[in-house]
């Protein structure tokens, strides 16, 4: 029986750098355009390599994901490029969802038939905020006009079976008030059938690192409230709560974001992309330049590698576990890692967790509640061993 396994495509390019950015990706240039032509080749190639060394074989591609950067701001000639280049060479019959993420700027009605074409299923828009302020503090580069149109046009329901839109909350300057105008904006648009909220964080080398202290960031109970009305504005609307920061109608649940979470494997392609084949995980270099000069010489354009521990999978197993209403399956837990999840001293802890209402316990599986999934990190330390 074939292995399902995920793709991730990077394409590690920006109309501009967001401020509170560390994803890997570069402001574009009077050069991109020819980097661009030269990476699409590279990936091609990367993709080429793991055909050659039987990587692929007995595998079945489940899902594919085109992140970055912006992969919207590929052009038509470049979309093409990309679908003679790489998509061609997938077999795409057994894929269950293949998202592309678009910003509002870069965004074309055009554009999204192209993707439906290639058999694109489901669009992400990077859209963050409503809130003029608010997304020119963070340096996006689309107003609020721009994303409620690329958002409303209901053509999208038409071309794609899920429509799904990311937010940041906890912004500098943001109200629970604000927060509430960007979700209902949002949530009464009905083809969107999946909203991801991340709560903001400050990343070191960035803009939003450097001048961290003048920033005016929400307190912590002011973020703990925003947490709280996300979640209920969304279950207004028939969108559970499915991990900490993803929320989804019924079956509209990103299948890629749980291959993730559930250690399935996935191969990631590009500059910075991250791969896992159990117990193996790698990553390419964060570099486009050398990342195309090392593949089209035929060499691996790895940065770092590691071979996953069962005590390592273990931490990952609970951390990721107590994230999402999955929750941490017991038995699952002990086949992956041969080791034994309610020991003496964790036994205490998770007695603790249910009485605190943080926790919930069905037949094998130890399973947060919509509060415990805010305290996922001080359970999981609590829990490590
Ligand atoms: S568009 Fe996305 S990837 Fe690009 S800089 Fe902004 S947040 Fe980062």
């Amino acid at each position: 029986m074939a292995t399902d396994y995920s793709i991730y495509i990077h394409i590690p390019f920006c109309v501009c750098k967001c401020r509170y950015c560390d994803f890997y990706s570069v402001p574009q240039s009077s050069d991109s355009f020819f980097l661009l032509d030269r990476y699409i080749d590279a990936l091609a190639k990367e993709w080429k390599f793991y055909e050659d060394n039987g990587i692929l074989e007995g595998v079945s591609v489940d899902t594919i994901y085109i992140g970055g950067g912006t992969p919207s701001m590929l052009c038509a000639d470049m979309w093409s490029k990309l679908d003679d280049a790489l998509f061609s060479r997938i077999d795409k019959t057994m894929i269950r969802e293949w998202s592309v993420e678009c910003n509002p700027d870069s965004f074309t009605i055009e554009k999204a038939r192209m993707y439906a074409d290639s058999g694109v299923t489901r669009l992400t828009f990077g859209v963050q905020s409503l809130n003029p302020k608010e997304l020119s503090i963070c340096g996006r580069a689309h107003s609020t006009d721009q994303a409620m149109r690329a958002l409303s046009d209901s053509r999208l329901f038409e071309l794609f079976n899920s429509i799904a839109v990311d937010i940041i909350y906890a912004l500098p300057g943001q109200t629970v008030n604000s927060l509430d105008n960007t979700l209902s904006c949002i949530l009464s648009i009905s083809h969107i059938s999946h909203l991801s909220a991340y709560e903001l964080t400050i990343a070191e080398g960035t803009p939003f690192g450097r001048h961290e202290k003048n920033l005016k960031l929400p307190d912590d109970d002011t973020v703990t409230e925003m947490y709280e009305l996300i979640g209920k504005r969304c279950a207004e609307r028939g969108i559970d709560q499915y991990e900490i920061s993803n929320y989804a109608r019924p079956g509209f649940e990103s299948i890629h974001n749980k291959a993730y979470w559930s250690h399935k494997p996935y191969i990631g392609l590009g500059a910075s992309a991250h791969s896992y084949i159990h117990p193996n995980r790698w990553s390419n270099i964060a570099d486009i330049e050398r990342y195309v000069s090392l593949i089209s010489a035929n060499k691996a354009a790895r940065d770092f590698e590691e071979i996953l521990d069962p005590l390592e999978l273990s931490r990952e197993m609970i951390f990721l576990g107590l994230r999402n209403i999955d929750g941490i399956d017991e038995n699952k837990y002990i086949d992956s890692t041969g080791l034994i999840f309610c020991t003496d001293n964790r036994q205490k802890y998770l007695q603790k967790f249910i009485d605190s209402g943080l926790l919930k316990k069905t037949l094998s599986k130890w399973i947060p509640t919509s509060k415990g999934m805010l305290f996922a990190d001080m359970m999981a330390r609590e829990l490590a061993e």
